[in-house]
Order: C-alpha cells, then structure tokens, then sequence
C-alpha cells in the first residue's frame, strides 16, 4: 500500500456524520481519498463574463463591482440582496439568504470574484447559489478545479480539503509500477499521477494521470488474473457413490454443460487451495442442480455445505427443493432465515454447531454472529451480485478458507467477466436442459393489448397459466402508468370465471411465498405482479409473461422476467406492451429482447447500450472494482495491462526479482 494509510476520523474537520457520507461513496482510508476520481472538472483558468453564460451551463467565475446592496421582504423576514455589474456592464442580483454578515464584509463600489450558479430572468442575471470574495485565488480562479462525487452533506470544499489533507498526509507517494514501465509506456509517475489527478494544470494533464492510474489498475487485475490460472488442479476428480445416486435418479440426464462445470467444480474441490469460482448461467440453466451435486461431493467427505440465496422467497424454494431430491438420500437439511421462531432457531443453531447439519440452506441469516457451524468447508452464494461486501465477509468468518461457489444468472460476457471477476474462476452453463422450446416473444403496441388478452385465454383454456407484470403498485397521480392493483381490477372483467392473485413488495415475505406455492399448486390461474419475481422461481406451468410498459425496465430485469417462463417442455410466450414515442434506447432493448433468448447476447447489447458500470447492479455490488478504467473505452489498454502482466507472469511468476519488488508489496496489501 502506499504510505501510510489513515481512518478518515484522523483527518481535520471530518467527524462521524461525514465519515458515513464518505462511506456511502465507497472511501473508507486516505488512501481511498486520493484515488476518488473526480466526476468532472471546472476551468477557472479564465475569468468569463456574465453574458458568456449559455444554456444548460449556469456556473460562472467572474470579476464584478458591487452596485447597490438593499434589503427585500420574503414571506417570512427578509434578505439581503446585493446588486452589481461585470465589466460589460451586465447586471447581476445576488440573493444573500441567511447572509447578512455579507453586508459587512461587501463594500460598494468595490471589486470582487465570483463562482455562482446563475439563472436569467428578463435581462437581470440571478444568483442565490455564490461564493464571493476579494481575491480570485481565493476562489481557485486560475486553476483547474476538481468536481468530486458527493454524499449526503458533503460539499465541493468539504472534499477537496480532505483529498487535499489526504495527498499531503501520504506523500511521498510511491511508484506503483517497475520503474522501467513508466517511460516505457509513456506513464506518469504514480506521485504526480494522483498530484494531477486532483490538481490538474491542463486537461491533458488530466487524461495522461487517469490514464496511468486506469492503466495501473487493469495490470493488477491481470496480474492476478495471469498468476491465479496457473493453479494446479487434480485432475479426474471422483464423483462420490451420493453424487451418482443422485444424478441416477434424476428424470433427466445432465447437459454437457451441467457435467464440464461439476468436472471443474469437483477438481477445485479435491485440491488444497480453496475454491473461488463464478457460476454463470442463464435462469433455468440449470445451476442449482449443479450446485446440489457438488454439495453432496463435500457431504461425502464429511464436510458441512451452506446455500445461500438473497432472500426468504428464493431460500424457500430451495429448501423445498433440496427437501425433495437431497433428503432422500440422507442429507440432513436444516432451513435458516431470520423468520424464524427463537426456539426454532436455538435448535438449528444447537445442530449445526454439533455438526448435525450436512447442508444448511438459508438467507444471510446463516452468517450472523450467533451462527457457527462444525465444519464448513463450502459456500454457495446464489445471485451473488445481491449481496454486499459486508455479508460476504461475515460467511467468510464461519470457516476457515471454504471452497466458494458464486452462483449468478446476470450473464456477463466473458471478457468483461474475467476482468470483473479476476480473483474468480469462472464456470459457463450456455446451453438450456435439451427439451426446452425457445420462448416466443411479441412486441404488442398499447392498442393491440385486446388481442394480447384474447391469445392469453387460449393458454388459460388449456390450463396454462400466466404472469402479468407492472412496473408500480399503485396508480401514480397522472394515472398514466397501469399499476398492479389496478390491473388486479381490471384482469377480472376481461377474464371472468378465472382465480387470480396480486404480489408486490409490500407483502410480507411468507404472504409472498405462500401465494407463490398457491400458484404453483395451480389454485390461480394468472398472478398480477411488480417485478419481485424476477429471480428464481420456478413455476413450470405457467407459459405466459406479459410486461406492461416493457420499455420501462431494462434489459437486464426483462430477460430475468422472461425467464419465469420456458421452464418445461410447453410452449410459451412473452408479451411486451409498449407506449407511443418511447426513447431509441428503449426501442433497442425492445428489439434486442425479440431477436434472442440468449442471455450473453443481450448482456452483451446491454452493456453496447449502458456501459457496464450499469449492468444489473454491479457497481453497487462491490464486486466492481475498477475506479478509473472503463471497460467500454479502454479497450486498448486492456490489452495492454494483459500483454505486459502475462510477460511478468512468465518471466517471474514469484515476484522475486528486485525491480517487480514493488508489485509484491501492492498485491500483498490487497489480499481480496
Ligand atoms: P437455474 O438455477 O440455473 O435458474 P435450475 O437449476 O433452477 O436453474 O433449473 C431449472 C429447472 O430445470 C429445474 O426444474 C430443474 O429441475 C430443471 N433441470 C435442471 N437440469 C436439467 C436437465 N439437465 N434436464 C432437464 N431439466 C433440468
Ligand atoms: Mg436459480
């Protein structure tokens, strides 16, 4: 790490009201301060004029003498309103609220400068919003001044007094890189990288300081990358007498993509380093039947497993599911959420820590403090992009360096994939089950619904069933937007004689999971529902999908929807129901989700439309990591950070020559 690096608490003028807000942008020491990427940049290098100002860009920097100060009645006292003029002879009325000390300080006929945000209204330049003060460095003019993020109550200079507290509290700041790199590759120096970064006198200066600090960050994820895939595995790992007993019973046979995962799975298993590994596939894919199979190749060695899912609705339905194929076999099963009734828990909790438990499936429930088991060794994380930081480290508490198995149906292309998740392996379930037809999906305009709800009948006469989804619960006040509860309504006059149900978020967690089960027994024909059931359930019969202001959710958030249906030998459908005069962007997805049932695909369109940052939460997840490289734009010096770690990975896969002494100090301090 470099220098020293503090709590935030040490630094001047931060307490603990700012410290969360610094936290909510993800800065926790100084060391994240200085490399808090400033989100834009403001040029004070020239002072303007006030009829410089353009629309759409009301922050100005400029030299006035002070005309007339008087004092105007509000509704409730008054203000101070000083009035003055630039050198073009422009006015400017400045609304000094809560400042009267201003009129002290504020001398007529006298020079000041400004920053303000200012509005025009008839001829007279406005501004509540100002800074003001006698001389121009005072306010940064001159300079190029960084405009950071901000959280909660933090302020422009809240922020660059803490950047600038934390550069000089770490300086001298080390080189991150083998100092034959820098001219090699036409880097700055890691110490003026970050000065520039913060301090820019030029906005060359600026793209040259990202560039090496993005180029920085890629090659330590390469590095990683390149050091991590030579592992040794054991190969031909065995599938134990449970497995197999298992997979026998099955009503199917595995895919070839459910046998190449657990082959992988199962060598990571058996071998002495612990497991990390991102199961990606599809919804329906297939994955939680591999993640059962290897569960059983830890049980038959004696080993405890824990399944985790990101809520009581999902956690549920693999309890029940496990009930049915793992129970059979012998596998003591215990269900843990944060539902559950004290007495029940002190049981549960008795058991697992007496090693009574060979597989434990619940929420984050499973990893709170009272929780400890005898002996496990595996980890399932399904949906693993819902999950923070924190919780994931809680489960890491439980045992001692556990075999990880991170489950996502958020389909992530490759590429970005092994970038992402670098301290990953990663596992590729592609192809559906064999059986499975495609999905038919319609574009259906606001005017043809009609025959929309017509064509979903036919299904409903053959005893199919259906979901209707709506992007809010009630009616917004325009009314425009068709909410759950009002279509709840209105379904039952267009299909009469049918039993129907509404979930929403608003429902408590056992309400949902009962009517779920209700649905799946087949007691309604057609559920009216916000997008809670987007992820993981598992309804066979239902055959139909209709989305209603489709062009309102994302790419990501409709092939997970679609994705409750296809999942028997059936037939289905998806319905999307588009408004007039939705956005390009919109019209894309709409289109993109006709073309393809291919969740790469789309994730690969999705991230061509938003970029990554946006791909289903991720940014939020902690699991992105990179703060200045973008994945999207930086495509070269992707391959650049690859070439140069691969060439070190060969060369000196140890880090032991001297002048790569300084990459095993940085990768040392950031043990993921
Ligand atoms: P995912 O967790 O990837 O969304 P699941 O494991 O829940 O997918 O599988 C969806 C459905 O497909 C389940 O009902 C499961 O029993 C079934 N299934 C899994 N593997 C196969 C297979 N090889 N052939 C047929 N059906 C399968
Ligand atoms: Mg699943």
């Amino acid at each position: 790490m470099r220098g020293k690096s503090d709590d935030l608490l040490n630094i001047p003028r931060i307490g603990k009201s700012a410290k969360a807000d610094f936290e909510n942008l993800g800065i926790r020491t100084t060391t994240d301060l200085i490399s808090l990427m400033p989100r834009d940049y403001e040029d004070r290098r020239e002072e303007r004029r006030l009829s410089s100002l353009s629309v759409g860009n009301t922050t100005i920097y400029c030299r006035i003498r002070i005309r007339k100060k008087d004092y105007i009645p509000l509704k409730k006292g008054r203000t101070l309103k000083i009035s003055a003029t630039d050198d073009d002879g422009s006015t400017i009325e400045l609304y000094c609220f809560n400042r009267d000390y201003l009129d002290k300080t504020v001398q007529i006929n006298d020079e000041y400068y400004i920053t303000a945000t200012v509005s025009k209204e008839r001829g007279v330049y406005r501004s509540g919003a100002f800074e003001i003060k006698k001389r121009a460095e005072e306010l940064g003019f001159g300079r190029i001044l960084p405009v950071y993020p901000l959280s909660g109550k933090l302020t422009q200079k809240a922020v660059r007094a803490a950047v600038d507290y934390a550069l000089n509290s770490l300086s001298p700041i080390e080189d991150e890189l083998p100092y034959d790199f820098y001219e090699r590759l036409n880097l700055m120096h890691h110490a003026l990288a970050y000065n520039r970064l913060h301090h820019p006198h030029s906005m060359i200066e600026v793209s040259l300081a990202k560039r090496t600090l993005a180029f920085t960050e890629l090659f330590y994820l390469e590095l990683e990358n390149s050091r991590a895939h030579h592992h040794e595995r054991k190969k031909n790992s065995v599938i134990t007498p449970l497995e197999k007993k298992l997979i026998k019973e099955l009503p199917f046979s595995l895919t070839g993509d459910q046998k190449t995962v657990l082959d992988e799975i199962r060598a990571d298993l058996d071998s002495s380093e612990p497991m990390s590994r991102l199961l990606e596939g599809d919804v329906g894919s297939g994955k939680t039947l591999v993640a059962w199979i290897s569960a059983l190749h830890e049980i038959s060695k004696g080993a405890q497993v824990a399944f985790m899912a990101p809520t009581e609705l999902l956690a549920k339905q693999h309890a029940e599911n496990a009930a049915v194929l793992l129970a059979p076999l012998g596998i003591r099963l215990c269900y843990l959420t944060g539902a559950i009734s004290q007495k029940g828990r002190a049981l549960l909790l008795e058991a697992l820590k007496n090693g009574e438990v060979d597989l434990a499936i619940g929420t984050h429930a499973l990893f709170t403090e009272d929780v400890s088991f005898k002996n496990l060794r595996y980890v399932i994380i399904d949906e693993q992009h819902r999950f923070g930081v924190e919780q994931r480290n809680m489960l890491m508490q439980k045992a001692k360096d556990p075999n990880v198995l991170n489950m996502t149906a958020t389909p992530i292309p490759r590429s970005l994939a092994l970038t992402l998740f670098s301290n990953m392996d990663l596992s590729v379930i592609r192809t559906k089950p064999n059986g499975r037809l495609p999905i038919t999906t319609y574009l259906v305009s606001e005017k043809k619904r009609a025959s929309m709800f017509s064509s979903i009948e036919v299904e409903f006469k053959r005893g199919h069933q259906a979901y209707f989804v709506y992007p809010r619960i009630e009616e917004d006040e325009e009314g425009g937007i068709k909410a759950v509860e009002r279509m709840y309504e209105e379904l039952k006059d267009i299909y009469p004689g049918y039993k129907s149900m509404m979930v929403h978020s608003r429902l408590k967690d056992d309400e949902k999971i009962d009517i779920l089960n209700r649905f799946r027994d087949g007691e309604y024909t057609y559920l009216v529902a916000t997008s809670v059931i987007e992820v993981g359930i598992d309804i066979p019969n239902a055959t139909c999908m209709v989305i209603e202001h489709a062009d309102r959710f994302g790419l990501a958030a409709l092939h997970q929807l679609r994705g409750r249906v296809g999942r028997s030998s059936l037939p289905s459908y998806c319905f999307l129901v588009y408004s007039d005069g939705i956005s390009d962007d919109a019209k894309e997805r709409l289109r993109v989700m006709k073309s393809t049932n291919d969740g790469f695909l789309i994730a690969e369109k999705d991230l061509e439309i938003r970029g990554p940052g946006d791909i289903s939460g991720l940014r939020q997840s902690g699991f992105f990591r990179l703060k200045f490289a973008s994945l999207v734009d930086d495509t070269d010096l992707i391959a650049q950070a690859k070439e140069e770690a691969e060439k070190i990975a060969e060369t000196d896969r140890g880090l032991i020559k001297a002048k790569n002494a300084v990459l095993r100090k940085h990768i040392k301090g950031n043990i993921f």
